[in-house]
């Protein structure tokens, strides 16, 4: 890490830039958990920080971030040890990934789509229950997607949405995988697809059919690698957003899409079983926000002591309505971590109810208090500090995509939180 260290004091970033989002004696983190996320805060100071203004612009996929994460052995953070990984747990993770969100909020989005088809298919899986067939034949079907991704640097996708109820768990997914002859015929559309163009394979949630005549069932919701050169798939549509303009979410179709049985991410069942019993699973999008409001945060910070880099010398520190707003950030920013902080250190297999209410309140405080900070940034700086040259007003665009990402909008945390607040499981007014 050395020249990474070195090419990030090249880059002239000041030392509040580089300080730890937690801080790994302040908030007890265990050396693996605080030099993994030193290792993803100096990668993205030093080399995501300066590329995101030009990815933000020209709405392109950050490549050449993705060349630098496998160069530095993390595109398998989450693919366990003993299949030649980093092996990070569900939290390590998120750390790690909240470090990356500071410097590009696109680059951590896109890195969770990715991250998510190891950490579903490894950690997650491997504390949900299998018989030992099931377990054995997973953990040599896995080995494939790990080596290509150890290896060759893969990029995985994860498209879920198809803009209806799917995505958010009321009804089974549109896109059909039905079973034939040593495989899949897979047919269906998923809409939002980062990564779209760009990634090698896309893990795409689907609904298996033993006929055509089958009816679709939540049950049956089946996870498989689609390789993006194969025959049938195809990407659609413009994508100019209002923010996280790198993700690149277009839409992808499948049309009569063959893909060979051993290119199942889960085995048969296994998906439904986690969507169920592993919730905390959903929350994995939290960090590029949980950075982004950092973020925010710091560069305040820096602007009114007269210290952001292209900027003039100019402090405004000294005025009480400044010192206001930003003690109010500052609340709002250690309400947002510690809450999110303690969510994602209890994530576990069949959470208690409180905790699964709490990591409810922690999706929704962290994608709405980052646009919070964000927009309170904007006002406090003030007019020459939201200019297109400096990061904020990426970050203030950035910020307010948080609360739209399925399955757990904050809309939609919201409607469970008070509904689950109100009435026990199965429990009516009828
Ligand atoms: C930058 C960005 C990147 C994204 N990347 C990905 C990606 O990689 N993969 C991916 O799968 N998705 C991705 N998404 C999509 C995201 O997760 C949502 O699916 C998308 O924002 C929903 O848009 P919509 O207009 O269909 O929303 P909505 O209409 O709000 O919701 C979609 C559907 O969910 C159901 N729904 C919504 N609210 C409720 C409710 N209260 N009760 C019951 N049902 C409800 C409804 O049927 C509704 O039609 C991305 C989105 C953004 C903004």
């Amino acid at each position: 890490m050395d020249d990474l260290k070195q090419s990030s004091l090249d880059a002239g970033q000041d030392n509040q830039a580089h300080a730890p989002m937690f801080d790994p004696v302040d908030w007890k983190l265990t050396d693996f958990e605080a030099r993994l996320c030193q290792e993803t805060r100096e990668l993205a100071c030093s080399r995501f920080a300066d590329r995101a203004p030009g990815i933000d612009r020209e709405a392109r996929f950050p490549t050449e971030n993705y060349v630098d994460l496998h160069k530095h052995d993390l595109m398998g953070i989450c693919v366990p040890k003993e299949h030649g990984g980093r092996g990070a747990d569900l939290k390590a993770y998120m750390l790690a990934a909240a470090e990356i969100g500071r410097y590009c909020g696109a680059t951590a989005l896109t890195f969770n789509m990715h991250v998510s088809s190891c950490l579903w298919t490894g950690f997650l899986a491997d504390g949900l229950e299998m018989d030992d067939d099931t377990r054995a034949k997973h953990n040599a079907m896995r080995q494939k997607h790990y080596a290509r991704i150890l290896n060759d640097g893969a990029i995985y996708a994860q498209p879920f949405s198809e803009g209806g109820a799917a995505a958010a768990g009321h009804a089974a997914f549109g896109t059909t995988a039905l079973l034939g002859d040593g495989g899949w015929i897979i047919n269906g559309k998923k809409i939002f697809a980062s990564l779209s163009g760009h990634a090698n394979y896309y893990g795409v949630l689907c609904t298996e059919l033993a006929t055509e005549d089958t009816k679709p069932s939540r049950s049956n919701t089946m996870y498989i690698a689609i390789p993006a050169d194969a025959e049938g798939v195809s990407v659609e549509g413009e994508w100019d957003p209002l923010g996280m303009r790198g993700t690149v979410s277009r839409t992808l179709i499948f049309k009569d899409v063959f893909v060979p049985f051993s290119e199942q991410l889960m085995p048969r069942g296994i998906y439904f079983q986690a969507a169920k019993r592993w919730p905390h699973m959903f929350m994995t999008l939290t960090p590029a926000y949980m950075g982004i409001a950092q973020a925010a945060y710091d560069f305040t910070i820096r602007y009114l002591r007269g210290e952001q880099p292209g900027t003039p010398p100019v402090k405004r520190r000294m005025y009480p309505t400044k010192q206001l707003a930003v003690a109010q950030m500052k609340i709002t920013l250690e309400q947002t971590k510690s809450l999110w902080f303690q969510s994602i250190s209890e994530a576990c297999p069949n959470p208690s109810e409180d905790s699964l209410h709490r990591a409810w309140a922690a999706q929704y405080t962290v994608m709405e208090n980052a646009n919070a900070i964000a927009q309170l940034a904007v006002r406090t700086c003030g007019g020459q500090a939201m200019l297109r040259s400096l990061q904020l007003e990426r970050l203030y665009r950035d910020s307010r995509c948080g609360a739209l990402m399925l399955p757990w909008t904050a809309e939609l945390c919201t409607d469970m939180l008070g509904r689950g607040a109100l009435y026990q499981p199965g429990e009516s007014d009828a």
